[in-house]
């Protein structure tokens, strides 16, 4: 976090702000590309600067685990690529999703979150977090009218995906944010798959956007991270609701971080609270590496989409698949949404359904040469996965069939490699799930 975020109608564009935001050359040696402050705590200039740093009167670097300026440059520049005020970065994925959280919820409060939020989203708010005192309410988010009717004073916001792992399934952000807005709380959106290049929900009214930069941020499969994003909209002045926003913070001589900080209240609070006594720092290498990945970001979506376009189209045609889900085929029922909130491209990641079931989908991930069978998406290289041999394998066959996860799901993360190369993989190894069927 620092002071100087670009402000909403920054004059340059995407692809600029992918390249410059944050970073400068480095003042004293003139070296052109960020440096790793491979370092843990920051020389005062004198005792008065260190009470001014310790009392949130001056904005600078004290310890590691609060804020890094490597880690600085990537909150800034993932700040302005989402169009928003201010940024938190953090450990993972799932350390963004619990700070958002930590900064809302009090015992006995809840979220309403989508039923299509990633499988380890699902875990984390339903089982763990219900050990803080806090609940989520887990909902159909096709259907605006139960999400706002299921909305009472506990309710602290309302979280889903942009585009959902895995599934192919958009979120109908502009009516959700008005809901959101109505009801005062904020809607959180976990923009990971889209990424900023194909969608930024800020623009479509969301408060706050969290981010695995594990994924296509960092994009090579280096590097665990998460980003916490507040657009600066939100007002948290209500003591009742927000008191962590909103009520004195004794740790800091009763100041008040949405009135102090106005729309940088969130991020400050973020670092001087929720990094401070969750821990959940970013490493200086990992946001070194997010910002190099960052460098490349839209240039890398854009050919991600082009390569699953194409991947989905061939598997649609195919004799050994009985469905593809990706909202980039007119045969989703998410292509319209997909046109409304992201034009550029339906991402990369999507699932579909290999005829013969779980026996197939096994073979299926063993046949690939060229494909990796792993758990992880957003990497240069295609990634495939059964998820009821894997990740879902604990489950009941009923409860695998509600996550989507039934025993010929097939999911997909198409990579940059040539789509050509990609598609002759997947056509030789469903050719040999077909052979042994026949056998
Ligand atoms: C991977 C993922 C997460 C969790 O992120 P980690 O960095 O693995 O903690 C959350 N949401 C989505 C959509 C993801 O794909």
């Amino acid at each position: 976090m620092t002071e100087n975020t670009p402000k909403f109608g920054s004059p340059y564009g995407f692809e600029t702000r992918q390249i410059h935001a944050g970073t400068q050359p480095d003042p004293v040696t003139g070296a052109r590309q960020t440096p790793i402050y491979q370092n843990t705590a920051f020389v005062f200039e004198d005792a008065d600067h260190a009470a001014s740093l310790f009392n949130l009167q001056t904005f600078g670097f004290v310890y590691s685990r609060l804020s890094n300026p490597t880690v600085a440059a990537l909150e800034e520049r993932l700040a302005s690529l989402e169009n928003a005020r201010g940024s938190t970065c953090c450990s993972s994925g799932h350390a963004a999703q619990l700070m958002a959280l930590f900064a809302l919820m009090q015992p006995g409060d809840h979220v309403i979150a989508s039923t299509r939020l990633y499988g380890g989203s699902i875990t984390q708010l339903s089982k763990s977090f219900g050990r803080f005192g806090w609940s989520a309410r887990f909902l159909d988010f096709d259907d605006l009218g139960s999400v706002r009717e299921a909305i009472n004073g506990n309710t602290r916001g309302l979280f889903c995906e942009s585009l959902a792992n895995p599934g192919g399934v958009i979120s109908d952000l502009e009516p959700l944010a008005e809901i959101a807005r109505a009801a005062k709380i904020p809607l959180i959106v976990d923009n990971t798959m889209a990424t900023p290049v194909l969608c930024r929900p800020v623009d479509w009214g969301a408060d706050l956007v969290t981010h695995s930069t594990t994924k296509f941020l960092s994009g090579n499969g280096t590097s665990m991270g998460g980003a916490l994003i507040d657009s600066g909209n939100m007002d948290w002045m209500d003591a009742e609701r927000f008191p962590s926003l909103a009520a004195p913070e004794p740790a800091y001589h009763g100041l008040t971080f949405a009135e102090s900080f106005g729309d940088l209240g969130f991020t400050t609070h973020a670092h001087a609270v929720s990094l401070r006594d969750l821990g959940t720092s970013m490493a200086p290498l990992n946001a070194w590496l997010t910002l190099l990945g960052t460098e490349t970001l839209s240039l890398r979506m854009e050919r991600h989409c082009a390569n699953a376009q194409r991947v989905a189209e061939f598997l649609e045609g195919h004799e050994a698949v009985s469905w593809v889900s990706y909202a980039g085929l007119p045969s989703s029922p998410y292509h319209q949404l997909a046109e409304k909130y992201l034009p550029k491209g339906a991402g990369s990641v999507f699932t579909f359904g290999v005829k013969g079931g779980y026996q197939a989908g096994v073979t299926l991930v063993e046949r690939c040469e060229i494909i990796s069978h792993l758990a992880n998406i957003g990497d240069t290289r295609t990634l495939i996965l059964h998820p009821a041999s894997t990740t879902h394998r604990q489950l009941t066959e009923e409860q695998r069939e509600a996550a989507g996860a039934g025993p010929d799901v097939i999911r997909l993360s198409v990579g940059l490699e040539t789509a050509d190369d990609i598609i002759a993989d997947l056509d030789q190894a469903l050719t040999s799930v077909q052979r042994q069927a026949a056998e």
